[in-house]
């Protein structure tokens, strides 16, 4: 520009050296008085460009200031698009605006704007004699009237980003100053286009973010497939305000696509449930390729399959994938040409990738569903049949109970030491079979919400002693228990209290195999509570075993427990009773010292 102006000076300068005739002398001044007008013209002009924010409030300003620095029925701004592959005309005069030419698309060679940003390069030209001829723009202008034309490209430092371009119904219309006037100004609308564009992808590339952000999150929230695609499908075409967004998934049985979301203007045209072969149209290759397609002009896309209802112009579809498999296509269609540009198609990439892990949480989610529903139902069949099984062990194991009792009874058989110790073990053996049946019951019961508890007001002592009656107590063991006067009642279903309380008094037993004392002590705990101890001199727990003790199955590992014969079942049994009752149950114990297993119950009254 430095250069322009110091031409322009020394041209002046040379002028007034020569000794030229007055009359051509006063033409020369009135020329550069027209031309310093101008300059002060274009510095306005400058001035108002610099302060714009976007291309619109540019475009407004030129249309209505341009005419001020070139005569000129016809002026345009030729801009390209950001792939500079094509430019858009945009009238800025009363005559360009009539034209049918007026905001449509061209390639980036097309007509003399195409030649000046190709040859970077100011040009006049007689509209007859152009180097670059097009039909419709040029011939356009000639059917106007236009004679001739000046154009220069729309250039910053770094790029060419369009073309300003006057024409005018005189022949010969423009000259030397009138070029420097529109390389300056054109110079100056660059800059301020590049500025406005920069500003604007940034201002667009953080609301982008933003919402890409609070798109994704939104979506792997959602563990609903068919809820998913929906959702997807109305935030991208809401929040991004695109025309039309369709969702399809690859069905890869029948080797078709699926629609199975759609927000947008054709919503009314698409069924959803709409198929169409892979491989065919854009939105089929792409789910059969896997790769994106950004189709800005259609019609010159071979892949793309006219639609009877269809005004699509511009056509971008991604693959959504997961696990590198295409599982469906995300398809944003617009009326306009060359609606997308490269930031649509990072933003609608990143969401295919996040619709992708969406899909693959809900999947995986959908067949944790399943199995899970799968596996309560065999669940529930297991405890069913363990159920039925265990109830009717029951009542054989009775009478085979009761035969070998009334058998140790007959004095003929009792009297034989063999006969004797047989029938005791048949007895035995029953028992801890019976006792097994009554635990796993139980269990399947509570497991299946179906144990009933009739809660009313317990004699502690009753309980206690019903307890200790069951339990088969041998002559190592001492047996004692204490009751509190004031911890003579509790709330509570008495079989099952009785239930736990045997439980503990029998492993008590069992695991002080030398013998020794048993307490069973209940005392008054605290206001509303009464506390249970069942103490014993046996085998003890390890410290880090105790937690686990009370879990269904569980055993103290250990060879002294190993020797004892148990299911460890009936600790649990004993902390669901107790938790059923609103209590706590805990023990307390060293290894080769003995237990205390404790429990608390609300006290009755
Ligand atoms: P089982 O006695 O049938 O194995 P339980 O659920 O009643 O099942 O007990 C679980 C485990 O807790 C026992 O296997 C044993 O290791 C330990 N245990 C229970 N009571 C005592 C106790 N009084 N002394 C030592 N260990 C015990």
């Amino acid at each position: 520009m430095k250069l322009m102006v110091e031409k322009m000076a020394s041209d002046w300068q040379s002028a007034k050296n020569l000794e030229l005739p007055k009359e051509e002398l006063r033409i020369l001044l009135q020329e550069a008085q027209g031309f310093s007008k101008k300059i002060s013209t274009l510095a306005e002009i400058s001035l108002k460009i610099d302060d714009t924010v976007s291309r619109k409030e540019i475009l407004e300003i030129l249309q209505s200031e341009i005419g001020k620095l070139i005569e000129g029925e016809f002026c345009s701004l030729n801009l390209l698009n950001a792939k500079r592959t094509h430019f858009a005309v945009n009238a800025l005069t009363q005559m360009g605006t009539t034209l049918n030419f007026n905001h449509q698309v061209f390639n980036a060679d097309e007509g003399m704007a195409g030649w000046t940003i190709q040859n970077q390069t100011s040009v006049f030209v007689d509209i007859a004699t152009c180097p670059s001829f097009n039909e419709v723009i040029e011939g356009g202008l000639r059917e106007k009237g236009i004679k001739s034309l000046l154009l220069t490209p729309l250039r910053t430092s770094s790029e060419v980003v369009g073309a300003l371009c006057f024409g005018s119904t005189h022949s010969d219309a423009y000259h030397t100053p009138d070029k420097w006037i529109i390389q300056l100004i054109g110079f100056h609308i660059a800059s301020a286009l590049r500025r406005v564009a920069m500003f604007d992808n940034a201002q667009k590339r953080l609301a982008q973010i933003e919402l890409v952000n609070t798109i994704a999150g939104k979506l792997t929230s959602t563990l609903d497939l068919e809820q998913l695609f929906i959702s997807a499908a109305e935030l991208i075409q809401k929040n991004f305000n695109y025309f039309d967004v369709t969702i399809f998934s690859v069905d890869r049985e029948a080797q078709e696509v699926v629609l199975v979301a759609h927000s947008g203007n054709y919503v009314d045209f698409l069924p959803h449930g709409y198929r169409q072969k892979l491989g065919e149209g854009i939105v089929g290759w792409v789910a059969q390729y896997g790769e994106e397609i950004t189709a800005n002009d259609v019609s010159a896309n071979p892949r793309y399959l006219a639609i009877a209802y269809h005004h699509t112009n511009s056509e971008l579809a991604i693959p959504i994938k997961v696990d590198n498999e295409v599982v469906g296509v995300l398809n944003v269609e617009d009326s306009k040409l060359y609606a997308f540009d490269e930031t649509d198609v990072i933003v609608l990439d990143t969401l295919s990738d996040q619709l992708g892990t969406a899909i693959h949480n809900a999947t995986l989610y959908n067949e944790l569903k399943d199995t899970n529903k799968k596996l309560l139902e065999l669940d529930k069949l297991k405890s069913d049949f363990v159920g039925i099984v265990s109830h009717d062990f029951r009542t054989p194991l009775s009478s085979v109970m009761l035969a070998a009792k009334s058998l140790l009874k007959k004095e003929q058989i009792a009297s034989d030491r063999h006969f004797r110790e047989y029938l005791n073990i048949i007895v035995d053996q029953a028992a801890k079979l019976s006792q097994l049946a009554e635990d796993t019951l139980t269990i399947t019961k509570v497991e299946s919400g179906q144990l009933s508890y009739y809660f009313k007001l317990v004699n502690v002592e009753t309980l206690v002693k019903e307890a200790i009656s069951m339990v088969k107590f041998s002559n190592k063991h001492q047996l004692n228990y204490n009751i509190e006067l004031d911890a003579s009642f509790v709330k509570g279903d008495q079989s099952k209290l009785r239930q736990a309380l045997q439980n503990l008094v029998s492993n008590a037993v069992k695991y002080s195999p030398k013998g020794g004392k048993v307490d069973i002590a209940v005392v008054n705990y605290s206001d509303e509570e009464i506390l249970f101890s069942v103490c014993d001199e046996g085998i003890g727990i390890p410290p880090e075993q105790r937690d686990k003790l009370f879990q269904k199955f569980s055993r103290v590992d250990s060879a002294e427990v190993n020797n004892i014969k148990g299911s460890g079942l009936g600790l649990w049994i004993c902390r669901e009773i107790i938790k059923a009752h609103g209590g706590r149950i805990w023990v307390e114990s060293e290894s080769g010292l003995g237990s205390k297993f404790k429990f608390t119950l609300k006290k009755g009254s």
